[in-house]
């Protein structure tokens, strides 16, 4: 069997651990990385892998058998998704979840003609933490489903802070509510409000001369992103910034509680503790990429997610040999 030939797409924190994660799957070897940005600056980790422009990806559809797409879902995306799905088969990592019906929707009209096969919204969540809610609901069909997310540093809500003014560099973490979760693994089926779930903290550095009270203001009362929850905002310096702040934790738990029966109790629950939030999703969209070419092979075109493959497809190991070692 060849190897499967990856191509990675943007090259930030999720392309360096694809690069990382190909390295560890038997079947699978690095085409080349595509980027946006002059190829002589960016420096893969590998020492003999090839970065390319972009802008002459189309030049190499014979060259690669999936595109992980590696680019930002607010803007990246939704313009690159569907570009690269008329070229090659994809796995990206959007997770926009209100905006998943309208990005699948532009894959499948890209990659359904393309003959490519487009897996969208592939990482934890969504992706994994999704798989849990879908066998958590299905499985205790009467029951309450629970997602809660951290301790992790949040990209998006980091970014929202940044963009303040006054504001030089920030960080967010998600704190999961210790005494919610208590409940919920009691089988309590508590009713909890957002604020109730988890807490936010932002650490933030000041540019010279910002008004610290005004920023903070700014962020606690900001709608969407921190107006809905109780948000703690401490002020530090650009040192402990860069020596307390810089790795990038996720995690989080998917809890169904229900019940059977005459109201017997039953609690699933699945949980993840990243010490890295993208080398993880990279984990993911690399075993992914395994199914979304066998996906392909077998004819099954257009927009897919992670509730269209089969678990079997991600594997290296075949069928009898998973029935043998897994089952
Ligand atoms: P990054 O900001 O690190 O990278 C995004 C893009 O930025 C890259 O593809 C790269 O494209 C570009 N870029 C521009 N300048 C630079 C630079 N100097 N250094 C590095 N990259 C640069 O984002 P992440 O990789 O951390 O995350 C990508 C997305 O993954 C996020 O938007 C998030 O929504 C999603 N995600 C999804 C998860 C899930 O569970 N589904 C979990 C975690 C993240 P180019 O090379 O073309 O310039």
């Amino acid at each position: 069997e060849p190897k499967i030939r990856i191509g990675i797409a943007g090259y930030g924190n999720l392309g360096k651990g694809v690069e990382f994660a190909i390295s560890q799957q038997p079947d699978m070897e690095l085409a080349g990385i595509f980027t946006r940005r002059d190829p002589d600056s960016v420096h893969p980790v590998g020492d003999r892998v090839s970065v390319y422009p972009l802008a002459n990806v189309e030049d190499y559809t014979e060259e690669v058998d999936v595109m992980i797409l590696c680019g930002g879902s607010r803007a990246d995306l939704p313009e690159q998704g569907p570009a690269l799905a008329k070229l090659f088969t994809t796995v990206d990592s959007f997770d926009t979840h209100a905006k998943i019906p309208e990005y699948f929707d532009a894959l499948e009209e890209a990659a359904k003609p393309a003959g490519t096969t487009a897996l969208l919204s592939v990482g934890w969540d969504p992706g994994l933490f999704s798989l849990n809610r879908l066998y958590g609901e299905t499985v205790l069909a009467d029951g309450v489903t629970y997602t809660f997310w951290g301790k992790g540093l949040s990209q998006g809500h980091s970014d929202a802070v940044r963009r303040i003014e006054g504001v030089k560099n920030a960080v967010q973490y998600t704190i999961p509510s210790d005494e919610a979760i208590s409940k919920v693994r009691a089988g309590e089926q508590p009713e909890l409000s957002t604020r109730e779930k988890h807490v936010r903290e932002c650490y933030v550095v000041l540019k010279e001369g910002a008004d610290a009270a005004a920023v903070e203001e700014t962020i606690v009362t900001m709608p969407d992103y921190f107006a809905d929850y109780d948000t703690t905002v401490s002020f530090i310096s650009e040192d402990e910034m860069q020596q307390n702040h810089s790795s990038m934790p996720h995690g989080g738990f998917v809890i169904r509680s229900g019940k059977t029966g005459n109201g017997t109790n039953q609690v699933m629950e699945y949980s993840l503790t990243l010490d890295s939030n993208p080398e993880f999703t990279s984990s993911v969209l690399t075993a992914y990429a395994r199914a979304a070419h066998r996906l392909n092979k077998s004819g099954q075109h257009g927009a897919k997610t992670v509730f269209d493959v089969p678990p079997g497809l991600l594997s290296p190991k075949s069928p009898a040999q998973l029935r043998k070692e897994l089952l």
